[in-house]
């Protein structure tokens, strides 16, 4: 059964895993203090969801915000690496003491777990992770994520919570994921110029779509902004997940957003096995392979990667390890795991087949990226 419309996030037959996500400036006030008011009615959304027989995980930002006002740090916490981390440390532990509270109140136990992206995108944390969630969620409790953001350092940070709600949805196994956003949608142009108009469905996030999205967010809160939501919607599209984003500023803004039919569905164009949409979803390569527009034309059509297709390579990955392929105009057209080591690429590129084996001095393998671990973006 498919999810087609915002009321089909309430229908435990359509949606029996669904993904909520709370961002600072919606779970922290100006002055610091969580919004404790606003959090109960969510608690309350949620706790009626669980009634229905659906799982909800919540993905919730806030410790940066939270830790911030604690410590009497300026702009937030987010003045530096050292200062946003520290936020953190002291933030997580109100953060996660107030979803205890508050669904613990709606007699739900709330359950916290703390990952980078690394965590992530290394094959075996990511099924543990995944298989923790599992558990969690038969034995009836709501997992509450956020990053770590206390020992995750700035070139491996996912930084925004909007993205981590897509992969973790990933790692959940779940049908959807909302986004409660400070605006009721995705707009053709900046909502507040007139004539805004809001797209209520998007099959695909294109182009066109990603000139949409104005940057920054409105709040000066969280880190997130439209850009990150779309990304958020890339990713959980390559795994066949839908995602909302939903206007989280009202009262019990999920029960608002399906009363109204307010706020825009991203609708995925695939369900990939969950191999792929692991893969699809990688947040870093470990380099990059460029191949010819024959090549690209192949791999479109669901072709392995050849050595013969290969124009160039970028970065020092080893066998296994995650890469991009972009076509000669540098557009990113997949990622995959690669047979080779990228010295062995810089040796073979461009040859055919069959004389690998003598470029080598063994048995070659039967593609650089087999199709079955190759994902097109
Ligand atoms: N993980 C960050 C926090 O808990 C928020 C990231 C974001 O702004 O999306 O404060």
């Amino acid at each position: 059964m498919m999810i087609e419309h915002l009321a089909d996030l309430a229908d435990p037959a359509k949606t029996p895993r669904l993904v909520v996500k709370v961002g600072s400036a919606l779970l922290v006030g100006k002055d610091g203090q969580p919004r404790r008011e606003w959090l109960a009615a969510l608690a309350s959304e949620i706790a009626e969801a669980r009634a229905r027989g659906q799982q909800v995980i919540v993905v919730s930002s806030g410790a940066i915000a939270l830790g911030a006002a604690k410590l009497g740090l300026a702009k937030g916490g987010r003045g530096s690496l050292a200062d946003a981390q520290a936020s953190a440390a002291v933030g997580q532990i109100a953060l996660a003491g107030l979803w205890a509270d508050l669904l613990g109140a709606q007699g739900l136990t709330a359950a916290q777990l703390l990952v980078t992206l690394e965590d992530l995108d290394d094959r075996r944390r990511y099924l543990n992770a995944s298989a923790t969630i599992s558990k969690l969620l038969e034995a009836g409790a709501i997992p509450v994520i956020n990053e770590n953001d206390s020992v995750a350092t700035e070139e491996i940070r996912f930084g925004d919570n909007d993205r981590l709600a897509a992969r973790a949805a990933q790692a959940a196994r779940a049908d959807a994921v909302a986004l409660l956003s400070d605006v009721d949608g995705l707009y053709d142009r900046d909502p507040r110029e007139p004539g805004a108009t809001m797209l209520p469905r998007v099959q695909g996030v294109t182009r066109a779509i990603h000139d949409m999205a104005s940057t920054g967010s409105t709040s000066g809160m969280g880190s997130g902004g439209m850009t990150s939501k779309l990304q958020a919607a890339e990713i959980a599209g390559r795994a066949g997940i839908v995602l909302a984003i939903i206007n989280g500023t009202h009262d019990r803004p999920i029960a608002r957003a399906i009363g109204n039919d307010l706020g825009t569905l991203f609708l995925p164009r695939r369900r990939d096995g969950s191999l792929k949409a692991w893969l699809g979803g990688r947040q870093r390569m470990a380099g990059a392979i460029v191949v010819d527009d024959g090549c690209a034309a192949a791999l479109m059509r669901g072709g392995s990667l050849l050595a013969t297709g290969i124009t160039g390579v970028e970065g020092a990955f080893r066998r296994g390890d995650a890469v991009a392929v972009r076509d000669s105009a540098g557009r990113a057209l997949a990622q995959g795991l690669i047979e080779y080591e990228a010295s062995e690429v810089e040796a073979i590129l461009g040859h055919r087949s069959e004389e690998l084996a003598e470029i080598l001095g063994y048995a070659p393998r039967s593609a650089v990226i087999h199709r079955d671990q190759l994902v097109l973006l």
